[in-house]
């Protein structure tokens, strides 16, 4: 008798000795991916972040605490890590049901040892109408100076480097292991010498500068940051803190509204808001005006990512792989289908396990409805946010 083929769903919120709940898949009618995947809102699959590592060197307190991220903390072990064959053979899955942009995340993706072999092996990936995979990673900068030439070399084309303020006692205070911001600064001037992020017009647009915006602990660095990137090209992006995870003490005091954000700038800066580039965009996009109050490319835009107050829900694209192979579909998820025992799985061939696989992500993706934000906006302010969701799934482990 044939064992049962089935995908594992880990629930944040139940026991380990709680019995998960199963995705029989054989009770699944096989699908053949024509590249066009739609969930239950209508919203189409385009956009892949795979977290390679849960480790991080540092300690953010809205993202991996000290207090909680310690010596004893369970990391993975490697073992239970995806191989960059099988993430390789995973994102090629993903792309046949219509993803064309990956982001390689963490925890602190550039502490995976070689990825640069990872690197390669997606960028020789084509999408569904044979075009070039849009391949990004977020990083916090720590080791761009040492690895941005080997990045570029293997097929990265765009960067993101999260930096939450100029200051260096503010940076070392919110990454917490006191590391100074000459170094994040050093890596991103060396992203731009090895033409990282170099769009076609020849300006840096692919060179994202992230910062986490906290009331009371670095909003007064939010002039300083649009000073020093306006005119470099470079897209600085606003993020609203946000209640990920089920670690970083969030509260609704400490976010500071993206309008109060725009406001601010505008005090000293002229803005003209600029239409999204793409669907599933999640940054709001504000150009800086000349005299005529028309955005001027040379001065630049800037980005805000309001999850808290301006849900963008409604076009949200985004499919996240965990470090070891489980697939959540929303940023506030509790729940993770677990892929890697198919793909270790001796008994079938691995194109017979891709097949199951291509079957299983499409009946998962169409029965996607997840929407946390616009249903966290809707909540009283009183109520906390694991009212919604229970237990969520930490971002360090899923990426952001
Ligand atoms: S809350 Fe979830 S569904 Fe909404 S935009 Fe974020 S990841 Fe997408």
């Amino acid at each position: 008798m044939t064992a049962k083929r089935v995908i594992v769903l880990h629930d944040e919120r139940l026991a380990n000795s709680a019995e998960p709940s199963l995705l029989q898949l054989t009770d699944l009618k096989p699908v053949v991916a024509d590249g066009l995947l739609a969930d239950q809102l209508g919203r189409q699959l385009h956009d892949l972040r795979i977290s390679v590592t849960d480790r991080c060197n540092f300690r953010c307190s809205y993202c991996m605490p000290k207090e909680v991220f310690n010596k004893d903390y369970p990391y993975l072990p490697h073992s239970s890590l995806l191989t960059f064959e099988e993430i390789t053979r995973l994102a090629n899955v993903f792309m046949s049901h219509g993803v064309r942009k990956i982001r390689l995340t963490g925890g602190e993706p550039l502490l995976r040892k070689n990825i640069e072999i990872l690197i390669e092996q997606l960028a020789a990936l084509r999408t569904q109408d044979g075009g070039k995979l849009d391949l990004t990673l977020t990083t916090n900068g720590s080791l761009l100076a040492k690895k941005a030439v080997a990045l570029k070399a293997a097929g990265l084309q765009r960067v993101t480097v999260s930096l939450d303020g100029l200051d260096d006692a503010v940076f070392r205070s919110m990454n917490d292991v006191d590391f100074p911001v000459a170094d994040v600064l050093a890596g991103i001037e060396a992203a731009r010498q090895a033409g990282l992020g170099l769009d076609k017009q020849g300006h840096f647009s692919g060179i994202k500068i992230n910062m986490v915006v906290k009331r009371g602990t670095n909003a007064e660095q939010i002039l300083p940051m649009a000073r020093h990137f306006r005119g470099t090209g470079m897209v600085l992006r606003f993020i609203e803190y946000m209640d990920v995870g089920a670690t970083n003490g969030w509260r609704m005091d400490d976010v500071l509204p993206s309008a109060e954000v725009i406001k601010l700038i505008q005090s000293e800066m002229p803005l003209v808001q600029l239409e999204p580039s793409q669907a599933g965009e999640t940054a709001q996009r504000w150009g800086y005006a000349d005299a005529m109050g028309k955005h001027d490319p040379s001065l630049g835009e800037i980005g805000v990512i309001s999850s808290v107050t301006q849900a963008f829900c409604s076009d949200c694209n985004r499919a996240r792989l965990s470090t070891e192979g489980k697939l959540y579909l929303c940023l506030f998820a509790s729940q993770g289908y677990d892929f890697r025992p198919l793909l270790r799985e001796s008994s079938v061939s691995d194109k017979a396990n891709d097949s199951t696989i291509t079957t299983a992500l499409a009946h998962i993706w169409r029965g996607r409805n997840d929407r946390y934000s616009e249903l966290r906006s809707t909540m009283p302010a009183d109520k906390t946010s694991a009212t919604i969701s229970g237990k969520r799934v930490e971002m360090s482990y899923i990426g952001g």
